[in-house]
């Protein structure tokens, strides 16, 4: 009987609950403090080439157009969208506020110089056009358009934005769009995000790989001008010099949403007979070498053979590693990172104090709150500045939103290596929840950059309060399920129990912290052993588990989201009155983005989703650091623990125990 109850129950709260996935277009959920696409009013400005001299990607070129009484210069800005990555600090900047922003997400193009806004163009509002539909050519070329099959290469942080149209927030699916893994299988091949040389020939290999006719959409900007690295050495600035592109998307990352009017762009396209470019490939950056395989013969008694783990494949996202395998047992397994190595240490020199936090969170786009966070507190501890109470709130508040959507991130890919697909669509699609509540905070749903060198950047609406319990109550709701889910659910039980254990000695020993450390019943967390921001006033419970495993790893991380939760609720609960932020160094001088800190040197950690973080920075006294070093969580979990952890295991179980860990191949990558 109470099964039956149970069974109406659930019936009739499907029957009254709203749908999951975003209507689209045009009902986009767009956020109105969201910065999109800059609007310029050509009558305020004054020609003082602030915006051009503070943006830190080069983005903006000042050009001549006619005097006005305002402008005695004749000089306005020209914004070129292949590079721009929506930090705002043009618009900070600008003090007669002549540049502002919309909240239009969407920049598209099949041809990527006009993506270069002239003063004109950025003078006019922005607004959702879609191409006529052409008529249907024939009926391949309708068949074809609605069931495209896409590849995508997870080549840096735009592609943690591409996630989400398999989630059912976007649930892209409803296009024909399906995600497969195999090139052979594949009509279009999303490049998606940041190129290094090492990326590009498996980027060219893939693309060598898929049949014919076949389409390249180019996510971001890093793959059309290097982006936000343009100055790393190791950039491959315009991916069309190696292989045909179709459509670019800019952004930094792109939402969501430009993804589904690209494909809605490439479905038109097709039905009306496009079929790509002309194939051709240039290897210039270098020929493939990949490892090499080797089988043995059977019967000598040891077969083994050497196994390549990704660097394209759902399973590793872009790290790669070889396995040699004894049938199905790995017996060994040796990392090769590199594929996404960007040199931030080293950027970090070349910008001010200020323009590093547009930067730092991209060190690991799955949690970059947590380090604009550690970043700032080590600027400030170098600076002696104090951020002010309520500022501080803020800044946990963001950093508590951030860990629950890493974890949910992660539970997905629990979800995904465990063989249950449609948990990741469940999960992922609460963590879209929680993205748009990070953007009403602070006007970006990945790269938030919300906290500045004194405190935070804006402070709440009216609404986020209630905005946030209603989300609050949700989540705790939606916890039970993901016990149903995953916790209770026998398959991920035997999948996941007594796999990849790490004892408490082994990872003390090993340096691994956060919740992997935290699953071996180690009761360590920065936020209570040395609390910063208003940890010490709000409080944490340090959730651990006993067993070190990877079902004791997934469930630390499932605990830690009850906690963030309650940790939201208490900081909203006591949220302090006063200014979220201090404009004034010790020395009483205005902090601007060309601020210069005394000399010296400081060491800042933050407990992040994955663990420790922390920053080491010496300043001599100029507006930018001397230098920087990160530690970062998963450079000794996942290049040192991992392949230990995987000697004895079998192959289907390789994928559950990395992302148990929790892997950031951004973070160890750096
Ligand atoms: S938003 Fe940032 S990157 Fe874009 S133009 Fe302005 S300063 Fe440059
Ligand atoms: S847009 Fe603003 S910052 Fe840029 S030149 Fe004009 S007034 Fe100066
Ligand atoms: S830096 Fe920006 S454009 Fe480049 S990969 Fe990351 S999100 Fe994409």
């Amino acid at each position: 009987m109470s099964q039956l109850l149970k069974a109406i129950k659930t019936i009739l709260g499907i029957a009254v609950s709203k749908p999951m996935t975003f209507s689209f277009p045009p009902d986009m959920p767009l956020t109105e403090l969201h910065r999109g696409r800059q609007l310029y009013k050509p009558d305020l400005c004054k020609g003082c080439k602030i915006c051009s001299m503070v943006c830190p990607n080069n983005a903006i070129l000042m050009v001549e157009r006619e005097k006005s009484e305002e402008n005695k210069t004749g000089l306005q800005p020209q914004i070129d969208f292949r590079k721009c990555c929506f930090c705002g600090l043009c618009v900070d900047n600008c003090p007669t506020g002549a540049l502002s922003f919309t909240n239009f997400p969407i920049l598209l193009t099949m041809k990527p110089e006009t993506l270069n806004y002239t003063p004109e163009m950025l003078a006019i509002p922005p607004t959702l056009e879609h191409p006529e539909a052409p008529k249907i050519k024939n009926t391949v070329s309708w068949a074809r358009s609605r069931s495209i099959w896409i590849i995508n290469y997870m080549t840096g942080c735009c592609f943690i934005e591409a996630v989400p149209w398999v989630a059912s927030s976007f649930d892209m699916e409803r296009f024909g769009l399906i995600a497969v893994g195999s090139p052979r299988h594949a009509d279009a091949m999303i490049v998606g995000g940041y190129v290094t040389p090492k990326t590009l020939k498996r980027i060219i290999r893939i693309y060598s790989l898929m049949p014919q006719p076949k389409w390249v959409i180019s996510l971001g900007n890093c793959p059309m001008t290097g982006g936000t690295y343009w100055d790393s050495y190791n950039t491959i600035k315009d991916i069309s010099k190696y292989i045909p592109v179709d459509i670019w998307i800019a952004g930094c990352p792109p939402r969501p949403e430009p993804i589904g009017v690209a494909v809605v762009h490439a479905i038109q396209a097709i039905q009306g007979g496009y079929i790509g470019k002309e194939e051709k490939t240039n290897t210039d950056a270098g020929k493939m070498k990949l490892p090499t395989y080797s089988i043995l013969e059977a019967d000598s008694g040891q077969a083994q053979m050497d196994f390549v783990f990704g660097s394209q494949h759902s399973a590793s996202g872009n790290f790669n590693m070889s396995l040699t395998l004894d049938g199905e047992t790995v017996v060994d397994a040796t990392p090769n990172p590199g594929y996404l190595h960007r040199g931030f240490e080293k950027l970090m020199e070349y910008r001010t104090w200020l323009q590093n936090i547009m930067l730092v969170p991209r060190i690991c786009v799955l949690d970059g709150a947590s380090y604009e966070l550690a970043y700032s507190g080590v600027s400030e501890k170098l600076a002696g500045i104090e951020v002010p109470l309520r500022g501080q709130y803020l800044r946990v508040i963001q950093a508590e939103l951030s860990r629950i959507q890493s974890h949910q991130m992660n539970l997905g890919f629990g979800g995904a290596a465990t063989g249950f697909d449609t948990n990741e669509r469940i999960i992922w699609g609460d963590r879209d929840q929680v993205l748009l509540l990070l953007e009403e905070l602070t006007g970006a749903r990945i790269y938030h950059i919300f906290n500045t060198i004194g405190g935070v950047r804006r402070d709440i609406q009216p609404d986020f309060p209630t905005k946030t319990n209603q989300l609050i109550s949700y989540l705790r709701k939606r916890l039970q399920i993901y016990d149903d889910l995953f916790f209770h659910n026998k398959t991920f039980i035997d999948r996941t129990q007594g796999l990849g254990v790490l004892t408490q000695e082994t990872a003390i020993a090993n340096d691994v912290t956060g919740p992997n450390l935290r699953a071996t019943d180690v009761d360590f967390d920065i936020r209570t052993a040395t609390p910063y921001e208003a940890y010490k006033d709000i409080g944490v419970k340090v959730v651990t588990a006993s067993k070190g495993d990877a079902y004791h790893r997934f469930l630390c991380r499932r605990q830690e989201i009850e906690e963030s939760l309650n940790i939201i609720e208490r900081a909203l609960d006591q949220l302090p009155s006063g200014p979220v932020c201090t404009t004034k160094t010790p020395e009483d001088k205005k902090i601007t983005w060309r601020l210069k800190i005394p000399q010296g040197e400081a060491f800042h950690c933050i407990e992040a989703g994955r663990g420790e973080l922390c920053f080491h920075a010496i300043s001599t006294g100029e507006n930018t650091p001397y230098r920087v070093k990160v530690r970062g969580p998963t450079f000794g979990t996942i290049l040192v623990m991992f392949p230990k952890l995987l000697h004895g295991v079998k192959i289907a179980d390789v994928p559950v125990v990395y992302w148990s860990l929790d892997q950031c191949p951004a973070d160890h990558d750096r």
